[in-house]
C-alpha cells in the first residue's frame, strides 16, 4: 500500500497538462498563462508626470527660492504642445505628459503661486517626479512569463498592454459520478436506508474551487451495466472522479468496471486516515480517481490528491499545498499505521497556530468537518500525541480575520 507521498506521486506522474486557448481577458483571471506575453509599446508610453505640480528645467531652480513664470498648462490626456522655456514653468497634472525642455516636476505642494509666477520653496532634483518612457517595460519585451498565475495585477498589465484576448491553459472539466443504491438525488425526501448524494454537490464545488468545471453525471446504481454506462460518459470530460464503491463490500464494482474499461492502475488503497479506500487509475492517459463514499473521506481525499492535480492539469507550477507548522492544544489518539488527517479547530495565540480536535473523527461525521479550520498531519507510527507536540496542519480555510 502507498504513502501519502507515493500515492500522490503516482497520480502527478500520471496526470499532463491540458491544451491551451485563448479567453476574453476578465475570463483569464484565476487562469495560468500559456504563453509569454510581450508588450507591443514601452511602458510609460512616453515621459508622464507622477505628480500635480510644474514642469521645470531643474537647472533653472536655484538658488531658491526661485521665481519662474508660468506659460501653459497640461492636463492629463492632453499632448503638450509647447515646450518649457528658460525661466519658466509649465503647470502639468498626475499623468499627463511632460512638455520638451521639462527634466523635472515640482509637486504643487513645494511651490506658492501669486498671478503668471510660482515661487519654488525646496531644493529640485534633475528627473524628479517624472515616469519615463519605457522604463518599467521596453516595447517587445517580456511582460509576463508563461506559467504565471492571472491575478487582479497580472489583469491590470494584461489590460495596459492591450492585451484583450490571453492565452491560458483550458479549464479542466471534471466529470463526477456518485455510485450507490442507497443513493437519491437532492429534492427527495429520504426514507430509511436513504441518503441523498451530497457527495456530487461537495464535489462539484470542491472543483469549482479549483477553478475547473463539474460536469455532473449523477448517480450509478451498484451494477454493472449503470456504472459501465456512466463511466463512459465520464471519459468523455478531462478527468473522471467517481465516490464510493471502492471498499470491500460484495458490490463494490468501481475497480471491476475500471478494468473492463481499459484502465491502468496506479494504486488501490492508501496508507492514510480517512481515505485508505482511495484508488487511482488511467483509461488512456484520462485520470479516473475512485474516492470513498463517506462525505468526509470523499472530501479530504479530494483535496490531498485531486486538488493537485487539477492544478497540474490546468497548468499550475507548484500544485502541492505546503503545510503549516501549529502546536496540538490537547492530546489527540489514534490507531498506529496510518498517516493521520484529523479535523481540528485552529486557534492563532501569540502568533501561534494551536489545534483542538473538532470532535468525532469518523468519516461519517460531516459537522466536524464543517466546523474544522485545518487537517492535522499526526504520524503513521504515533498511536498517542501528547498536547504540545509540533504538528503540521493542512489550512482549510483562512483563520486570521477577525470580525471588523
Ligand atoms: P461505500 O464506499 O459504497 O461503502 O460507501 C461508504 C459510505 O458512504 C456509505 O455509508 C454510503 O452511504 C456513503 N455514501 C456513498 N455515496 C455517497 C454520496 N454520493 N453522498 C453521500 N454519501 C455517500
Ligand atoms: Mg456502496
Amino acid at each position: 500500500m502507498p504513502s501519502f507521498e507515493e500515492a500522490r506521486g503516482i497520480i502527478l506522474g500520471q496526470t499532463k497538462v491540458l491544451g491551451e486557448e485563448k479567453v476574453a481577458l476578465l475570463e483569464a483571471h484565476g487562469r495560468v498563462l500559456s504563453q509569454d506575453v510581450h508588450t507591443p509599446w514601452d511602458i510609460p508610453l512616453c515621459d508622464y508626470s507622477a505628480m500635480d505640480g510644474f514642469a521645470v528645467r531643474a537647472a533653472d531652480c536655484t538658488p531658491l527660492p526661485a521665481t519662474l513664470r508660468v506659460t501653459g498648462y497640461i492636463p492629463a490626456g492632453a499632448v503638450p504642445t509647447t515646450a518649457v522655456e528658460p525661466g519658466c514653468a509649465i503647470r502639468i497634472m498626475t499623468g499627463a505628459p511632460t512638455p520638451p525642455g521639462c527634466d523635472a516636476i515640482v509637486p504643487i505642494e513645494e511651490t506658492t503661486q501669486e498671478g503668471e509666477r510660482v515661487t519654488l520653496k525646496a531644493p529640485v532634483r534633475a528627473k524628479q517626479h517624472i515616469r519615463f518612457q519605457g522604463q518599467d517595460l521596453r516595447a517587445g519585451g517580456v511582460a509576463l512569463h508563461a506559467g504565471t498565475i492571472i491575478a487582479p495585477p497580472q489583469v491590470s498589465l494584461l489590460a495596459s498592454i492591450g492585451k484583450a484576448l490571453v492565452p491560458v491553459y483550458k479549464r479542466a472539466r471534471v466529470a463526477i459520478l456518485s455510485t450507490g443504491d442507497e443513493l437519491i438525488e437532492l429534492g427527495k425526501t429520504p426514507g430509511p436506508g436513504r441518503i441523498i448524494n451530497s457527495n456530487a454537490l461537495s464535489l462539484a464545488a470542491a472543483v469549482r474551487e479549483c477553478g475547473a468545471i463539474p460536469v455532473i453525471l449523477g448517480i450509478a446504481a451498484d451494477e454493472r451495466e449503470s456504472l459501465r454506462e456512466k463511466m463512459l460518459e465520464g471519459v468523455r470530460c478531462d478527468a473522471l472522479i467517481t465516490s464510493a464503491g471502492v471498499s470491500a463490500g460484495d458490490r463494490d464494482l468501481v475497480r471491476e468496471i475500471l478494468s473492463e474499461l481499459g484502465a491502468t492502475e496506479g494504486f488501490w488503497k492508501v496508507a492514510i486516515k480517512p481515505g485508505g479506500p482511495t484508488a487511482f487509475a488511467s483509461i488512456n492517459g484520462l485520470p479516473v480517481f475512485s474516492l470513498p463514499g463517506n462525505p468526509v473521506s470523499t472530501m479530504v481525499t479530494f483535496e490531498l490528491f485531486v486538488k493537485p492535480a487539477l492544478r497540474k492539469m490546468m497548468g499550475e507550477k507548484k500544485v502541492v499545498r505546503t503545510f503549516v507548522k501549529g502546536v496540538l492544544a490537547e492530546e489527540i489518539r489514534k490507531a498506529p499505521g496510518k498517516l493521520n488527517f484529523v479535523r481540528v479547530r485552529v486557534e492563532r495565540e501569540d502568533g501561534t497556530y494551536r489545534a483542538y480536535s473538532s470532535g468525532s473523527q469518523h468519516t461519517a461525521a460531516l459537522p466536524t468537518m464543517v466546523s474544522a479550520d485545518a487537517l492535522a498531519v499526526l504520524p503513521l507510527e504515533a498511536s498517542l500525541v501528547p498536547a504540545g507536540s509540533a504538528v503540521e496542519l493542512l489550512m482549510l480555510r483562512d483563520v486570521d480575520l477577525t470580525e471588523g
